[in-house]
């Protein structure tokens, strides 16, 4: 898992950087030049060359032999064949792949429901304080960077811990990927996101600021919540739930109205709204609202996958909860047990006929449904329903990428993009499983994991 690391490692470059370009500004102003020329000296980022047998880049499905990446600071500097730079610290991982960071579209960091024991794990949250919870998110958070995972878009979380662990990774004090993250779901009374299962007269019921509303209004003071306090993106429950105990798996939970209120107000924020989506009516309803994704998808009908695929929405499969809920469905209460297999039953025909049909797909998983970390399984589930080992690649980098709107700094290996880079064992086109445990995890120029070179 994670190697131990100097203290200092777990400050990003950036912030180091900018203390010790500080520090330079007031050493010259009080006329000591000498001792700022040393401390820039000190400060220029070391240059590191990762090599492999290997390198899948992800700007297209081939995979490339002999390349090497350099690395200067946060950034990659260049990717090819020619001869590394004089002086560079060079890292030869052997026989294992090059790939750009993973990118999972669909986590939730804060929470944890994998738990044997159903009530135990779904109460988790009532049981813990947030402090506490913001601990567990912590832990979380190192051991998806330490599975490869250096972005997550983070949809749905209680307390605002979510955003609390953003800014926390941000500012270095504690080591995770980069996160986008929505705070609280939207959704409607008594649906899938509203989990307060008190007596309303026992426990206040929840409201906008927790995401729960009735009515376009409502729904949109509940967006505006949640961007006041830092949410990079929307989600909605446009649809019931698998892990909620009253509400069909497959019914619309928002109206056309509210649905429109919510993905204006966000638009208008230049943010995106990712829709928890099981049922087919649900689909079409966001669709046409205009939401920009479509978390699980169960029962998607063929024409609801083109209409996908003619306005560009991008289905998130989580093709990791599905198999997780369905083998764990023994342990649920009985009316959860039989939506988890109702769902998946469907599941697997729909990620087919979105892939015949040409839907794009971005990699997404519901980690905190499964223990987090397992998350490279998603590759591997895609490609069992007949996706290529590439596409699954390329969705859980490039195309997670763009859903984000984070494709100019990372989602390829390109010359100026963010230093975050995976290795793993063997030829990852021959071994897609080999994604599982990488051998080597590089985040912001860091080396996070190193099981391979030297
Ligand atoms: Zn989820």
């Amino acid at each position: 898992m994670m190697q131990p690391q100097p203290e200092g490692r777990a400050v990003p470059r950036r912030t180091r950087v900018g203390l010790s370009a500080l520090l330079a500004v007031a050493v010259v102003l009080s006329g000591w030049t000498q001792i700022a020329a040393a401390a820039d000296a000190a400060a220029a980022p070391e240059v590191i060359v990762l090599r492999a047998a290997h390198l899948f880049d992800s700007t297209g499905v081939s995979l490339q032999s002999g390349a090497a990446i350099v690395v200067r600071g946060d950034r990659i500097v260049a990717v090819g064949t020619a001869a590394p730079p004089a002086g560079a610290h060079v890292i030869d991982l052997g026989d294992a792949t090059l790939l750009p960071g993973f990118i999972d579209a669909h986590t939730h960091l804060t929470l944890d429901f994998s738990d044997k024991d159903y009530y135990h794990g779904f109460y988790s949250r009532v049981m813990r304080f947030p402090a506490e919870q913001a601990l567990y998110g912590a832990m979380y958070a190192r051991r998806t960077l330490a599975a490869g995972f250096s972005t997550v878009r983070n949809v749905g979380a209680w307390d605002f811990i979510d955003i609390g662990l953003r800014n926390a990774i941000n500012a270095g004090v504690t080591e995770g990927p980069r996160m986008l993250t929505a705070a609280h779901g939207i959704g409607s009374p008594g649906g899938h996101f509203d989990n307060y299962s008190f007596p309303p007269d026992r426990v206040k019921p929840w409201g906008p600021i927790e995401g729960i509303c009735s009515g376009p209004e409502a729904c949109r003071e509940a967006v505006r919540y949640q961007m006041k306090w830092g949410a990079d993106v929307i989600k909605i429950a446009a649809s019931g739930g698998v892990l909620s105990e009253a509400d069909p798996v497959d019914v619309p939970q928002l109206t056309p109205e509210e649905l429109s209120a919510i993905v204006t107000e966000a638009h208008t924020w230049k943010r995106k709204v990712a829709a928890h989506c099981h049922g087919d009516a649900a689909a079409r309803l966001a669709i046409q609202a205009g939401v920009d994704s479509i978390e699980h998808g169960s029962f998607l009908s063929d024409d609801t996958l083109k209409m996908m695929k003619a306005k560009g929405v991008y289905l998130v499969p989580t093709r990791m909860a599905v198999y997780w809920v369905e083998k764990q469905a023994d342990t649920y209460p009985p009316q959860i047990a039989a939506k988890a297999r109702a769902a998946a039953a469907a599941h697997g025909r729909m990620f087919q006929a979105a892939l015949r049909i040409g839907v794009p797909i971005a990699f997404g998983t519901d980690a905190g449904v499964f223990p987090h970390g397992m998350n490279g399984m998603e590759f591997g589930l895609m490609t069992d329903l007949g996706m290529s080992p590439a596409a699954a690649l390329l969705a859980g980098t490039r195309e997670a990428a763009r859903l984000l709107g984070v494709d100019g700094e990372v989602g390829t290996l390109e010359a100026g993009k963010v230093a975050d880079i995976v290795a793993v064992s063997g030829n990852v086109l021959n071994d897609i499983h080999a994604t599982e445990h990488p051998v080597f995890v590089m985040h912001l120029g860091h080396v996070v994991v190193n099981k391979a070179g030297s």
